[in-house]
């Protein structure tokens, strides 16, 4: 422990953000970079509990205490090594994650919690700049092939581990570039992209193949792939979004919240042309939130982001608005500690300028003669508990209804599974009862060679998540290949761990 008063002294502290004035002008990063003194006051309100709950709380097991420790030491070699043991890509998860470790921390109970996911970004940001994230080439190779299909941080943490044990492996993405939502979902200014070019150069170093632009299914046909590898691992994302299918969908202003966002952050990297999620291409630059009056449908990240954007576009109005009723503003009995807490959560793109509205439903979208959308009809609802189910209803409320303004609507009700027509369909897969890759585990259940992890496996979720499932899945995949496995999904040998097979 390193400081016994620590979280008697130190009051709770989260990054720097820059003023929402200043930000409003620029897609760079919000946070500011974290000081030394500051990550070691913050590690010092560690208490190094006996039964750490933020270890159990954080899905890739992160050994947080003893990081707390070596970050208040000041021994930035040692705490990374902690890090890196667990998590592939702390500096997604430092910067992006809700930090459901931080929900559970112990100091949580009467006191604001550790920062820890700000520890996290201070070390691995450290760990960059003191040149110890150098790349740990195989000593071995064990002649196994392994094809790797989409590049978010499922596919890339798999891949990471697979090349760690010694296998070759080809990571196939159909975008442009790699990073999968990091890279064409989440905007620039929660996460600057040059991140995932930082860590995609290590990754190459170590040996790892990228291969962008390659639809898969299509540019390599489902018998090719499995032909060409000894096992094939599928990350391709939960792609397909939900719609609200009402009258006046088909008005020009209705669209799909990703293709706001990736066209954003496709032009904040300079590329002029587009794609939509039907694999369209249209001229970058099209959808516009300048002067409009805009409304976001969903309450999530995805709408959040959305707000942010177009923010920066400079709309004449924002409004989000939420089928479900307003969570309570603290941690409600429901949901007691450690459990992940349902509440009330504020974005840094909230606090930028949004109006916000739950128990909404939208009736229908409006549009003029020339078929461009101008207003959205809402009603109120009431959420009311059914005394036989238990389960929350629906009812409008009478005489609410009415219409907004509104020139662009961005649809940010969540995704449903993954695009299963093309190569899903053509490997013969099954699906769970939501449409998402069946798997024993890791392993498909229809094709032993057949792997999958990520949102494609467990639903649309978290980075944190989606890194956790790739390191587990790179462990089965491991096994099937050669018998056994010395990668740690989690971590157990925390300091030089043994990977590749001798
Ligand atoms: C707008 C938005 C904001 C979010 N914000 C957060 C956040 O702040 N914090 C957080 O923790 N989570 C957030 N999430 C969720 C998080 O991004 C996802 O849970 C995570 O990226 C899932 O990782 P994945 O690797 O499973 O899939 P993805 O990141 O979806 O990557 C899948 C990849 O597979 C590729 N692919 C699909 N089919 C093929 C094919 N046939 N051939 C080749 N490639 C293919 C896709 O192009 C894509 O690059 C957000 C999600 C969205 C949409
Ligand atoms: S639960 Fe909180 S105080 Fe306890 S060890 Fe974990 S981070 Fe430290």
């Amino acid at each position: 422990m390193g400081k016994p008063t620590g979280f008697l002294e130190f009051e709770r502290e989260l990054p720097k953000k820059r003023s929402v004035d200043e930000r409003l002008k620029d897609y760079r990063e919000i946070e500011t970079a974290p000081t030394d003194s500051n990550s070691k006051q913050q590690a010092a309100r560690c208490m190094d509990c006996g039964i750490p709950f933020c270890h159990n709380g954080c899905p890739l097991g992160n050994i947080i205490p003893e990081f707390n420790d070596a970050v208040y030491d000041e021994n930035w070699g040692l705490a990374y090594e902690i890090l890196a043991s667990t998590n592939n890509f702390p500096e997604f998860t430092g910067r992006i994650c809700p930090a459901p470790c931080e929900a559970s921390c112990v100091l949580g109970i009467n006191k604001p919690p550790v920062a820890i996911e700000y520890i996290e970004k201070s070390i691995i940001e450290k760990a960059f700049e003191l040149g110890l994230v150098k790349p740990r080439i195989p000593k071995t190779r064990t002649g196994k092939r392994v094809a790797v299909v989409g590049s978010g941080p499922a596919g890339m943490a798999a891949a990471y581990q697979l090349n760690q044990a010694g296998h070759s492996v080809v990571l196939l993405e159909r975008a442009d570039k790699i990073g999968g939502l990091v890279r064409y979902g989440i905007p620039d200014f929660k996460l600057d992209k040059g991140i995932i070019d930082r860590r995609m150069a290590v990754m190459e170093a170590e040996g790892v193949e990228f291969r962008t632009g390659v639809n898969v299914g299509v540019d390599i046909k489902a018998d090719e792939l499995q032909n060409e590898f000894d096992a094939v691992l599928l990350t391709m994302g939960s792609t397909v979004p939900r719609d609200v299918k009402i009258a006046g969908r088909q008005f020009k202003g209705v669209h799909f919240a990703m293709e706001f966002l990736s066209q954003q952050n496709k032009r904040v990297a300079g590329i002029d042309r587009v794609m939509d999620h039907r694999g369209v291409a249209y001229p970058n630059g099209e959808i516009l939130a300048t002067d409009k009056h805009v409304v976001v449908i969903g309450g999530g990240d995805t709408g959040s982001d959305c707000v942010g954007t177009s923010g920066r576009h400079g709309a004449k109005s924002v409004t989000q608005i939420e089928l479900m009723p307003i969570p309570p503003k603290d941690r409600d009995a429901s949901t007691p500690w450690p459990n992940w807490p349902m509440m009330l959560r504020t974005s840094t793109s909230h606090e930028e300028g949004c109006d916000r509205h739950w128990s909404i439903n939208t009736k229908e979208f409006i549009g003029d003669e020339n078929g461009n959308l101008t207003a959205l009809k809402i009603v109120d609802l009431d959420w009311q508990k059914d005394p036989e189910t238990g389960r929350m209803q629906m009812k409008e409320v009478e005489g609410s209804e009415r219409t907004i303004p509104c020139d662009l609507a961005f649809l940010a009700a969540g995704f449903l599974h993954p695009q299963q027509e093309g190569l899903l369909n053509d490997l013969e897969l099954e699906f769970d009862e939501r449409g998402n890759i069946k798997t024993n585990g890791y392993q498909s259940t229809s094709n032993e060679k057949i792997f999958a992890a990520g949102d494609c496996r467990r639903g649309q979720s978290l980075v944190v998540w989606a890194i956790s499932e790739g390191r587990e899945a790179a462990r089965s995949v491991d096994e099937y290949l050669m018998g056994e496995s010395f990668l740690e999904a989690k971590a157990v040998s925390m300091l030089n761990p043994v990977f590749a097979h001798a």
